[in-house]
């Protein structure tokens, strides 16, 4: 019976010459929702609301599940369209509706006019009214609650009629593009996708880069973190996903430096590399999955002599997180299952019994020292020959 949906948004950070960016980058996101639904849609942007159309037949749960992905949508109102066939025909209608969206039921309920078209010969007021008293005949059950209505009943009187009643949760957040862009350092764990999703969904689009290690690290490690990044897109748009052969640089560290400080120096230059594809793409910081504690490379210390390399800033959304609850958000967005596949990180291949967890910096820089006669040449080839894959959707 729907044929469109009203999309809100929030009002928050888009007054003024903002709002424009904000309302565009959101119809870009829905339209990329869309993309892959069944059946043809248009979206338009008409007095402050966005409506997204349907041209053809559609699938009512795949169009509300996309656009329950969308970052920036508050809410999601099923709308049905009417010809403007009179009061008395629009009131039948509106009874009709009722039943077959609640059936015979004892709710309470309020009806919202709004007339977009000022010829309609009823004002708002009288639309309430008129259309309340219609409804209460119709259903003896139900009462008017003007504070608040289990049921908000929206008359919308435009070139046709708009009548809605439902309003499905949206992701909210904001739009994706709206924050700049940041690169995410993509592993095929856990952490990282959700971290990723989660700046996303404060309007940052993502880029990505992943230190794959071959042949320690399996062609199919590869693919795995493809695949997340194909999953992570259907929230944020396609991901620019560099691949990093980083083997050399590791082999490189593992012959030159103590055991226990691998993982620690490792990181360094993980993130000194993203750090320098970060800064040729425009993106305005890194992202990382980690959380304090979880590992010894996530002790304060550790993160501290890691977060030294860097000049741009570097978001870590989960810090505080539990992995429980990393793990319930990353079954949420649908990573948990590709993350848990087994397939070796580049990180487990080398790291020692005992790793430091309360690394010096000023004992770590000295050992990067012995790095000095070929690490430069490394990193460069390894920047040189990076391999880009642009992770969309299937
Ligand atoms: P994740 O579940 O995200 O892999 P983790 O708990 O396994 O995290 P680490 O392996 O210590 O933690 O990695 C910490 C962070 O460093 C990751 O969240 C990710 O952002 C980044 N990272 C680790 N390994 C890689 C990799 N091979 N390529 C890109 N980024 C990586
Ligand atoms: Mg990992």
């Amino acid at each position: 019976m729907f044929t469109a949906f009203l999309i809100k948004y929030g009002e928050i950070g888009i007054k003024g010459k903002n709002r424009y960016m904000f309302e565009d980058a959101l119809v870009q996101q829905i339209k990329y929702a869309l993309k892959k639904c069944e059946g043809e849609f248009s979206i338009r942007k008409t007095q402050g609301r966005i409506y997204v159309d349907a041209q053809t037949e559609f699938d009512y749960d795949e169009t509300v599940e996309r656009l329950t992905q969308v970052f920036g949508i508050s809410g999601i109102c099923p709308v049905v369209y009417v010809e403007d066939e009179g009061f008395e025909k629009l009131c039948e209608t509106v009874v009709q509706y009722m039943k077959d969206v609640y059936g015979d039921c004892d709710k309470t309920f309020k009806v919202f006019a709004r007339r977009a078209r000022k010829n309609y010969p009823l004002e708002s007021q009288e639309i309430c009214m008129e259309m309340g008293g219609a409804i209460l005949n119709a259903f003896p059950e139900m009462k008017v609650d003007v504070h608040n209505p289990e049921i908000k009943l929206n008359i919308e009187i435009r070139e046709k009629i708009y009548i809605y009643s439902e309003e499905i949760p949206g992701a909210m957040g904001m739009p994706v593009g709206t924050g700049g862009k940041a690169m995410l350092l993509l592993s095929g764990g856990i952490d990282s996708p959700v971290a990723g999703y989660m700046v996303a969904k404060r309007g940052v689009k993502i880029d990505a880069v992943y230190f794959h290690a071959p042949p320690y690290t399996s062609e199919r490690a590869k693919e795995k973190v493809v695949d997340l990044a194909r999953i992570v897109s259907k929230y944020t748009g396609p991901i620019y996903l560099h691949v990093i052969n980083f083997t050399d640089i590791q082999l490189y560290i593992y012959e030159n430096c103590p055991h226990d400080e691998l993982t620690i120096i490792m990181r360094r230059y993980m993130m000194r590399i993203a750090e320098q594809i970060a800064q040729e793409t425009e993106c305005l910081g890194l992202i990382t999955g980690e959380s304090i504690g979880q590992v010894a490379s996530q002790t304060m210390q550790s993160l501290a002599v890691t977060n030294e390399v860097c000049e741009l800033p570097v978001y870590r959304p989960l810090i505080a997180f539990d992995k429980e609850d990393i793990v319930t958000l990353s079954k949420k967005i649908g990573t948990y299952e590709t993350s848990i596949l087994p397939f070796e990180d580049c990180c487990t291949i080398f790291v020692a019994k005992h790793p430091v967890t309360k690394p010096n910096l000023g004992i770590i820089k000295k050992h990067e020292l012995c790095l000095s006669e070929k690490i430069d040449e490394l990193v460069q080839t390894a920047l040189d020959t990076k391999e880009l894959i642009i992770a969309t959707e299937n």
